[in-house]
């Protein structure tokens, strides 16, 4: 596991690759439940303490992985959210959210130190990719935030700073870890992946995780509009992504959510509505439409309510369930595409 002079951190490792590793070096196969039982749900980070495991064991253990932590370094709270920033072992930073619904929690979590992905209307991709996420780096906003406000996060949804489709390995090994029965056993379908629309992404993803939600950010209904304001429709033809997209329904079955932000004048007519009836009517999915968060250095300015309600009922009139999403974090810029807004 150590790979020159980089050392493995243990919150990145899978189960399955744990006991592979267990069972490489003439180990028992049930230090992997073990470990997994201490790391995961005792919650006990010390080998000192896991008084099960022999001695031996750990002192290899110490030797090939690394058992660090990134930091909290600063903590922003509103009635109903809590927004985290963390630093990383090399100084980067990067944040979380952690929301508060009747129905639990959900911890919207980042996957990139920056995006490439270079929409017009995000503040999060204003600071261009500097590396993907480290498998443990996600992990690890997960398990130190559920320390810190006390709570069992019930859902999460991948839809921070990054294109997860962009860092592939490394959220899929992600969703391993919180999933795994062994460990945070938190069920598939309460985790959400959400995507610009990165195809060969979608294709993957339908083969290894057909049980994991799926929201795809769509925020016009042509390509037209969807070029002045999502360069990666340049590489994915909307025609192309909707193919994809139906397929991944046909395989999986599962509903498919699409994201859609109402940008004033842009994306938000009458006429925008008709269309995007058009091009999903049939489809198991559901439109989520999100009213535009402002920010200071982006001149895109959020429709007017009236237009979202009229755009609303359209979808509704032509049989689209479609929801209105519930505003979070507003306050502390914490709301969609206001991560990295302002450095707090
Ligand atoms: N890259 C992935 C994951 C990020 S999800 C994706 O694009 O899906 C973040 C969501 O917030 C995306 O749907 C994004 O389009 C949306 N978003 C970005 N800026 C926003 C803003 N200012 N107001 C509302 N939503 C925004």
């Amino acid at each position: 596991m150590k790979y020159g002079d980089f050392m493995k951190n243990i919150f990145g490792i899978t189960y399955n690759d744990l006991e592979t590793y267990f069972i490489n070096n003439g180990d028992k196969k049930f230090r992997t439940t073990q470990l997994y039982d201490f790391l995961y749900k005792k919650r006990v980070y010390d080998l000192n303490i896991m008084n099960n495991i022999p001695n031996t064991t750990k002192e290899k253990l110490r030797n090939d992985f690394d058992f660090s932590f990134i930091k909290i370094l600063k903590k922003q709270e509103d009635e109903d959210v809590k927004k985290y920033l963390f630093e990383l072992a090399d100084g980067n930073r990067i944040e979380s959210v952690l929301m508060f619904h009747d129905y639990g929690t959900s911890l919207c979590v980042s996957s990139q130190v920056g995006c490439n992905m270079g929409c017009a209307f995000c503040e999060s991709g204003r600071l261009k990719k500097v590396r993907n996420l480290e498998t443990y780096e996600i992990v690890e906003q997960l398990l130190l935030i559920e320390k810190d406000a006390k709570v069992k996060i019930t859902h999460v949804v991948v839809m921070g700073i990054g294109e997860p489709f962009d860092n592939y390995d490394n959220v899929m090994n992600f969703i391993r870890i919180v999933t795994s029965n062994k460990g945070i056993d938190m069920g598939s379908r309460h985790i959400t992946v959400s995507t610009c629309g990165v195809i060969p992404g979608i294709m993957k993803f339908m083969d290894d995780f057909n049980q994991v939600n799926l929201a795809i950010s769509l925020h016009a209904p042509n390509d037209e509009i969807r070029n002045k304001i999502m360069p990666i429709s340049k590489a994915y033809k909307l025609n192309d992504l909707m193919d994809t997209i139906k397929l991944y329904i046909a395989k999986t079955n599962r509903r498919v959510t699409f994201e859609y932000i109402m940008l004033d004048g842009v994306n938000d007519s009458l006429e925008n509505a008709k269309e995007l009836a058009k091009l999903i009517k049939g489809m198991n999915c559901y439109v989520n439409l999100i009213p535009y968060n402002e920010t200071e250095n982006i001149a895109f300015k959020r429709s007017k309510k009236v237009q979202i309600l009229a755009f609303y009922d359209i979808l509704k009139k032509n049989n689209i369930a479609v929801t209105i999403r519930r505003e979070f974090g507003g306050k502390v810029d914490a709301a969609c595409g206001q991560l990295r807004a302002k450095t707090f």
